[in-house]
């Protein structure tokens, strides 16, 4: 995602701000709240929960003085503290993006670059007590898996470095009467790394110790019996951004003045719609946006929404696309009956356009969740085979003609005997390491599947063969080196893979072809390798 897109955002909420300043109208006080709901929003999708955290406590700020209009303008010193509130805020994203560790990296611009320095390691600092092994151990493997962590006991001085991606506190193992000066110590780390994903190694075991946690900012806690997997999928999660798809919602809708609201809601806070003023065309147009929800008003000419969303139910296609109502009708018991029939919400006109604007994102977010389910692999939590080729298909369609992209098929050498000489549990571990190696060293936006068993496909968008193999290259490197625990002793494995580029080859079932012939030539040559494949015949 470009930084244009933030940096509007930015800009826009300082400009609501400022006409409230001026004019001091309700209006321009819920603008204000409008924008800073979409920086949250925003901030989610680019996984800063940090930045989210300090951004939703300035909305409720502000949601709680939505009292009545009358009571605007607020009094002076509650604007100056809004004011300071706001300015720690946009002093905090500006400064976050600073790092690495930023989501509004651009794809197209490290292309270039050369490979070590395109697959820079995202910096960790890990306070661990004195008396506790294993944080040692937990050090290397982050840097295995492509993290450069910074280990310090508690309380020291913080580093001047920009702040880390990620903060992983390791108390020690009788932290008991030590917890309040601890706590203290999580709120002086919180407040210097606004940006960065606070971890806890080890649950409390009292709620009342969890919330003082959580309360001093502390994002994740970690159970200390499975510390590395939990940790390591929870931090290379966070690498991965989310922010591609943009909300699509169809409004069927007569009232043009209903309309016109609508729209504005939507589109403040970043969500595309496509309208129709009823639904005779409900199932042509539904086939071509695709939207992720239907905005559906209630009484309209033709039929009404509770007969549309019946129609809609009977094509299996459409049984799960999530239908929100927003009507006038404020019979509970046609509501309950419309829900009944098929609907998912129930807004009621007029409506407030956080609300409505809040109730469409969960509920799309609520579906995209399960949607996801059925698309990953339970195994790694990548792309499952069916969702990363179409993937691969959605960035080649969106691919500009002089637009580069590579693929790679990764197979894990002699994987049979791995798993006949120690189990097949200790397989699944390999698997899964190698999954972490690709998610920590590749970039967020690459696209990272599990093809088949011990099988991975890979995309890379504005990358060469040539480069791609150089920075596949490097993760066989480390994952020879990478040691998998057995029962008796620790075992290396290696990988091989082929690449292959557009525009070398234009379609997806091409780049694959091309990609697994040279894997094959990659084995025979002995394995542990990467292979480039041969440009097709120059002839095409
Ligand atoms: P090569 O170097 O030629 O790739 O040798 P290989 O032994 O890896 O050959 P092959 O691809 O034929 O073997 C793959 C093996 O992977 C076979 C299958 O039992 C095992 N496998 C597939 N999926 C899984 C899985 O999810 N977990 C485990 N533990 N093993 C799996
Ligand atoms: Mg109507
Ligand atoms: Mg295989
Ligand atoms: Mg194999």
């Amino acid at each position: 995602m470009s930084n244009g897109r933030i940096d509007e955002q930015l800009s826009a909420l300082r400009e609501r701000w400022q006409d409230y300043r001026a004019g001091g109208s309700f209006e321009q006080f819920v603008e204000f709240t409008l924008s800073l709901n979409s920086l949250a929003e925003r901030l989610a999708r680019l996984r800063l929960p940090g930045l989210v955290r300090q951004c939703e406590g300035l909305e409720n700020a502000a949601l709680a003085m939505f009292g009545d209009p009358d009571t605007h303008p607020i009094a002076s010193q509650t604007v100056l503290a809004l004011d300071r509130q706001l300015e720690s805020l946009l002093g905090a994203v500006v400064s976050a993006r600073r790092f690495d560790g930023s989501p509004d990296k651009r794809t197209d611009d490290v292309a270039d670059r050369p490979a070590a320095e395109w697959i820079k390691p995202r910096t960790i600092w890990m306070f661990a007590a004195p008396n506790v092994g294993w944080s040692a151990g937990l050090a290397a493997q982050l840097s295995f898996y492509g993290f450069q962590v910074r280990g310090m006991p508690w309380f020291h001085e913080l580093p001047t470095e920009d702040p880390p991606f990620a903060v992983i506190f390791v108390p020690g193992d009788d932290a008991g009467d030590a917890d309040a000066q601890a706590t203290a110590d999580i709120r002086r780390v919180r407040a210097a790394c606004p940006a960065s994903q606070l971890y806890f190694v080890g649950v409390p075991r009292t709620l009342d110790r969890m919330v003082e946690l959580m309360r001093a900012g502390i994002d994740v806690t970690i159970q200390r019996d499975d510390q590395m997997a939990a940790l390591l999928s929870s931090v290379l999660d966070l690498v991965q951004t989310h922010d591609t798809e943009r909300y699509r919602i169809l409004v069927v809708e007569d009232s043009r003045v209903a309309l016109t609201q609508i729209q504005r809601a939507l589109k403040q806070h970043g969500i595309d719609s496509h309208t129709i003023p009823d639904p005779s065309r409900l199932f042509e147009v539904i086939e071509e946006y695709r939207p992720d929800l239907v905005l559906m008003d209630m009484y309209m000419p033709g039929c009404n929404g509770v007969e549309a969303t019946r129609a809609l139910r009977q094509m299996s296609a459409y049984q799960a696309v999530p239908i929100v109502y927003l009507s006038s009708e404020t019979d509970v018991g046609l509501q309950v009956e419309a829900l009944r029939l098929g609907g998912d919400q129930f807004l009621t006109k007029p409506f407030n356009p956080v609300l409505l604007a809040a109730t469409v994102k969960t509920t799309i977010e609520r579906h995209r969740e399960m949607r996801r389910a059925s698309r990953h692999d339970g195994l790694t939590g990548l792309l499952n085979h069916t969702a990363s080729k179409a993937e691969l298909d959605a960035r080649l369609a969106a691919l500009p003609p002089d637009g580069r992209l590579a693929v790679a098929m990764i197979d894990v050498d002699h994987f049979k005997s791995v798993n006949d000489s120690f189990g097949h549990p200790v397989g699944d571990q390999v698997i899964r390491s190698l999954a972490w190696l690709l998610k920590g060293w590749l970039r967020g936006t690459d696209v990272i599947g599990r093809y088949g068993g011990e099988e991975f496909i890979i995309a890379m968008s504005g990358v060469g063969a040539n480069e791609a193999r150089g920075v596949l290259d490097g993760i066989r490197a480390h994952f020879a080196n990478l040691p998998h625990a057995h029962a008796t002793g620790s075992l290396r494995v290696t990988f091989s893979a082929g690449v292959a580029a557009f525009p070398g080859c234009r379609k997806a079932s091409e780049l694959i072809e091309a990609a697994d012939q040279a894997l094959l030539q990659a084995k025979s040559l002995g394995r542990n390798r990467i292979v480039e494949a041969r440009a097709p015949a120059a002839a095409d």
